[in-house]
């Protein structure tokens, strides 16, 4: 299969996706929030916050994995994405060392299948076109480096964030 082929663009909620990881575009507490991390803590109860407790937050562009709990997904990996500033205040790099750390524990924990939530790019500001180009950039070289993985999904929650991947990919 071509790596081509191994990245799907899906309309519509993260949390009734059926992969081995759905990513969370969380905040530093991993507390929970609003956006796809409320939606995802509600899909998989109580016992997600519980597990995000222990684990003492998260430096932005870094990531932590948890059970998925009542999700259809078994893991959840926690990332959290730049606040855009405009630009000058390392977002590009911040928002690609999210994904580099996501597809790091893929690989680390040997999983087939992940769907990833347009980061940064709902109440954190980051311009959809340019998140799409880092997550496409990204997910290529994943797929490269890592032939255990299959299948990457990239939601798109609203027609913006669909034509900013459609535009980055072709
Ligand atoms: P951030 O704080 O990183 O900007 P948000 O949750 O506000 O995170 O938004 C990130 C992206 O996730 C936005 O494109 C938003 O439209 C999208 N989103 C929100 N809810 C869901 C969901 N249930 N499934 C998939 N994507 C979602």
């Amino acid at each position: 299969m071509r790596n081509k082929d191994k990245i799907d663009l899906y309309e519509g909620d993260i949390t009734s996706l059926n992969v081995d990881v759905i990513i969370n575009a969380a905040n530093n507490s991993l507390l929970g929030g609003g956006g796809v991390d409320g939606a995802i803590h509600r899909m998989a109860g109580p016992e997600l916050l519980k597990e995000c407790r222990t684990l003492g937050g998260c430096a932005t562009g870094e990531a932590k994995i948890t059970r998925g709990y009542n999700l259809k997904a078994r893991y959840v990996i926690h990332t959290v994405g730049p606040v855009w500033r405009g630009g000058g205040n390392m977002e590009n790099e911040r928002l690609t060392n999210c994904y580099k750390h996501c597809f790091e524990l893929i690989r680390q924990y040997n999983l087939k299948s992940a769907a990833f939530p347009a980061i940064s790019t709902g109440v954190y500001g980051f311009p959809k076109s340019l998140a799409a180009k880092i997550a496409i950039q990204e997910t290529r070289q994943a797929l490269d480096a890592n032939s255990k993985l299959k299948k990457v999904i990239l939601t798109c929650f609203n027609p913006e964030s669909k034509k900013a991947y459609e535009e980055a990919l072709s």
